[in-house]
């Protein structure tokens, strides 16, 4: 039975406690010589103006905000020498959490890596994304723990 990992998702909101998480995902999947998964969940709420990124006035607001976080996710993947990542971008009006776990379910991932905390920074003892993939996901999961300082 081989132990190695086949499929890293790592779920990356471009934090730096995102960006720990993910040099840390391209190194086990580079030396698993598995596939990488970079997946950003944008919280789309159409109603709900605005929007941390505005969209210029004709673009489609979801077009233009896909657009913004691909480009994001290639200048990631690029700047870690992985330009073979897949980058991801799903909408969610539910949360981000739920969007990662069902992601990771519906591509046969079998290790979800995200960071001990998020944009909100070290308010919580552990950020509720993280909280939550540990108790949702099926396989096995990585939290990358922020330096204190
Ligand atoms: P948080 O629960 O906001 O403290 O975030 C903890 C971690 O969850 C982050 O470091 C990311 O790895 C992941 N995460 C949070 N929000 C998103 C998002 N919108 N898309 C993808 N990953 C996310």
């Amino acid at each position: 039975m081989s132990t190695g990992y086949v499929h890293v998702l790592v779920a990356v909101d471009f934090s730096p406690f995102s960006n720990l998480a993910t040099r840390r995902a391209a190194e086990i999947a580079r030396i698993s010589n598995a596939g990488l998964t970079m997946l950003h969940v944008v919280d789309y709420f159409p109603e709900d103006v605005p929007l941390d990124v505005v969209a210029p006035e004709d673009e489609d607001p979801a077009d233009f905000l896909h657009r913004h976080a691909a480009d994001q996710l290639a200048a990631l993947a690029r700047d870690l020498g992985r330009d073979q990542a897949v980058g991801k971008v799903a909408f969610s009006t539910h949360s981000a959490r739920h969007e990662i776990i069902r992601t990771a379910r519906e591509e046969g991932v079998d290790l979800i890596v995200v960071g001990s905390h998020g944009r909100r920074g070290l308010a919580e003892y552990l950020g509720s994304t993280a909280h939550a993939i540990i108790h949702g996901a099926d396989c096995d999961v990585l939290i990358v723990r922020a330096q204190e300082d």
